[in-house]
C-alpha cells in the first residue's frame, strides 16, 4: 500500500500547488511505500505568512500552556513509537533497534524542553548608575526554519523543534526528499496534541523547496543538518537576509585507542562508531587511530567481528546493519571503497556490495575496513557517510593528537584508555564538539551537541539548545527623575 502524504500549512493538510510528487522508496527492496508532495515557493510563502500570523500568540502563550502541549506531543510520540520506528526504517533503511530507541529519545527531548518553557529567566544587573535598573530579557526570534537530513529525520528534527517551540518560536520543517514521511507523521501528532494552526508546519520537496524557505525574508533563524556544501549555501542565504544560522555538518571523527585501554570495550566502541547506523551518521568514528602495541590485535579483532555482522531486513530485531539509505548514497559509498583500494589502503574486511539471501534488492554495503591508512588518503580525509572504517596506526599521544586534529571537521571524537590523566589531556587537546571517553555514540537531552571547525556552529540540546532559539534584549529603566544632558550619551 502506498501512502499519499500532503503538506501541512496553517493547520490544513493539502497538496502542493505544483501538482508534483516524489516517490518515497524503501531502500531494502526498492518498493515505493509513499508519495511526497513538492511544495512550491508559493506554498512556502503561505507557510511563512501563516507562521508570522501565529507567532505573536504562540510567543505570548503562558509557558505552562506551551509546556503542556509539548508534553502531550511527547505522550503521543511514545504511544506511536512502534509505528513511527517502522515507518522510519521503511523510509531510510536504518535498523529497527535504533529507530525504536530514537522515538523514545524524541519523546524525552520534548519533555526535557517542556520543562524549560518556564525556566528561561532574565537578569537584573547592577549598574554603575544610580536609580537605574538594568534588565536582560530573552525573547523568541519569531519564525524559524528547520532543514533536516535523511539519516535520522525524527531525531534530527527533535534536536531543534522542541527547544524552538518551548522558547516561543513557530517552526517550519523541511525534511529531506529521501525521508520525509516520519516528519509528516510528527505533524499529524502535533495537530492531534492541539498545537494552534501555523505553530508547527511541514513543507516537503527537494532542495528547491529548502532554498525557497531559507531565502524567505519572513524567516528569522535557520537550523540546518546536512552536508557542508549545502550548509555553505544556506549560510549564504541567511547572510543575504542577515539572518542567523545554526549548522550541523557532519564529520570525520577520530576514535583513538591507546595500548592501555580495556581492549574488549574499545573493540565494541570502534564497531559502534562505524557500523552503528550503517556508518550513516554525522558522528561516525570513521577514523580509528590505534596505538602500535594493540594495533595488530585490534585490526584482526575488528575484521573478524565485521565479518559476522548480521545484515538483512532492517525491520527485523536481529538485523545489526541495514542498507545505505538511498541510491545516490549507495553509489557514493562504493566509489569511496574503490578510491581507497586505488590509493593502496590494505583491505581487511568487506570491500563492496553485500550479496546473499535477502540482500539482493537492497542497497547493502559490506562492513568494510581498511588498515594501514594514511590520514591524507581520500578514504580518511573526506566524509563517506557509510560503513567504511579507516584504521591508522600511531606511536604516542602527541602523534595521536596531531592526526586526530588534522581534518577540517570537528564534530566528535573518542578516547580509549584506562589512564585518567591521559584521558584528561586528550579531552582538552582534541578539537571537537563532543569527546567520548571510554564510550562512543552516546547522547543525552541535558548536554549540548554541535560542531567546531567545518562541522558547523550553534548548539542543540541542553541549556545551550534553548538559548539558541532566544535573542537577548536589554532594558534600562531610569527612575531617578534627573533632567539629563541631551547632547552626551549616558554611561
Ligand atoms: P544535503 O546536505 O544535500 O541535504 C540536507 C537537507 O538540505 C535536505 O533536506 C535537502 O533537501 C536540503 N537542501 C538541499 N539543498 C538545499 C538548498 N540549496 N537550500 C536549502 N535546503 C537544501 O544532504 P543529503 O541528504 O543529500 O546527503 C548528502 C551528504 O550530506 C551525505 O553523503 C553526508 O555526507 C552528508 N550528510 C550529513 C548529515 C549530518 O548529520 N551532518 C546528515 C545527512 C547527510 P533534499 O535532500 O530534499 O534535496
Amino acid at each position: 500500500m502506498t501512502t499519499a502524504y500532503q503538506i501541512f500549512i496553517d493547520g490544513q493538510w493539502r497538496d502542493g500547488s505544483l501538482g508534483q510528487t516524489i516517490p518515497a522508496t524503501n531502500p531494502y527492496d526498492q518498493s515505493v511505500h509513499a508519495q511526497i508532495q513538492v511544495a512550491s515557493a508559493d506554498d512556502v510563502n503561505e507557510a511563512v505568512h501563516a507562521a508570522r500570523r501565529a507567532a505573536p500568540g504562540w510567543a505570548s502563550k503562558l509557558p505552562g500552556a506551551r509546556a503542556a502541549l509539548l508534553n502531550r506531543l511527547a505522550d503521543l510520540i511514545e504511544a506511536n513509537a512502534d509505528r513511527l520506528a517502522l515507518l522510519e526504517t521503511t523510509d531510510n533503511g536504518k535498523v529497527i533497534r535504533e529507530t525504536s530507541n530514537q522515538m523514545g529519545y524524541a519523546a524525552r527531548l520534548f519533555r526535557y524542553y517542556a520543562s524549560w518553557a518556564d525556566k528561561v529567566t532574565g537578569d537584573v544587573v547592577p549598574l554603575d548608575v544610580t536609580d537605574t535598573a538594568g534588565l536582560v530579557v530573552h525573547e523568541p526570534f519569531g519564525v524559524v526554519a528547520c532543514i533536516t537530513a535523511w539519516n535520522s529525520p525524527v531525531a534530527i528534527l527533535c534536536n531543534t523543534m522542541p527547544a524552538a517551540l518551548a522558547a516561543g518560536n513557530c517552526v517550519i520543517a523541511k525534511p529531506s526528499e529521501h525521508a520525509s514521511a516520519t516528519t509528516l507523521e510528527i505533524a499529524k501528532l502535533a495537530e492531534q496534541a492541539g498545537f494552534p494552526a501555523g505553530v508547527f508546519q511541514v513543507v516537503t520537496g527537494a532542495g528547491e523547496t529548502g532554498a525557497a524557505l531559507t531565502a524567505h525574508r519572513g524567516i528569522d533563524k535557520i537550523s540546518f543538518t546536512g552536508s557542508p556544501g549545502v550548509g555553505r549555501a544556506i549560510a549564504a542565504a541567511g547572510a543575504a537576509n542577515l539572518k542567523p544560522v545554526c549548522l550541523e555538518l557532519g564529520g570525520k571523527s577520530p576514535n583513538i585507542v591507546f595500548d592501555d585501554c580495556d581492549f574488549d570495550r574499545a573493540l565494541i566502541g570502534a564497531l559502534a562508531g562505524i557500523f552503528g547506523a550503517t556508518g550513516q551518521t554525522c558522528i561516525a568514528g570513521s577514523r580509528l587511530l590505534v596505538q602500535r602495541g594493540v594495533y595488530d590485535r585490534m585490526v584482526e579483532g575488528l575484521a573478524a567481528r565485521a565479518g559476522q555482522i548480521v545484515m538483512g531486513d532492517p525491520r527485523l530485531r536481529e538485523t545489526e546493519m541495514g542498507t545505505a539509505a538511498n541510491e545516490p548514497q549507495f553509489a557514493k559509498i562504493l566509489s569511496f571503497i574503490e578510491a581507497a583500494k586505488g590509493d593502496g589502503a590494505r583491505l581487511v574486511a568487506g570491500g563492496g556490495r553485500a550479496e546473499g539471501p535477502g540482500l539482493d534488492k537492497g542497497f547493502f554495503v559490506q562492513p568494510t575496513i581498511f588498515a594501514d591508512v594514511r590520514n591524507d588518503m581520500k578514504v580518511a580525509a573526506e566524509e563517506i557517510f557509510g560503513p567504511v572504517l579507516s584504521i591508522i596506526p600511531f606511536g604516542d599521544e602527541e602523534e595521536a593528537i596531531s592526526i586526530a586534529n588534522d581534518t577540517p571537521y570537528g564534530l566528535a571524537s573518542g578516547v580509549w584508555s584506562q589512564d585518567i590523566n591521559r584521558c584528561m589531556r586528550m579531552m582538552r587537546a582534541i578539537k571537537s564538539g563532543v569527546v567520548w571517553v571510554n564510550t562512543y555514540r552516546q547522547a543525552a537531552p541535558q548536554v549540548p551537541f554541535g560542531g567546531m571547525k567545518d562541522s558547523g556552529y550553534g548548539r542543540v540540546r541542553g541549556q545551550a539548545g534553548i538559548l539558541e532559539w532566544l535573542q537577548t534584549k536589554t532594558v534600562f529603566i531610569d527612575y531617578s527623575g534627573d533632567r539629563r544632558d541631551p547632547f552626551s550619551m549616558k554611561f
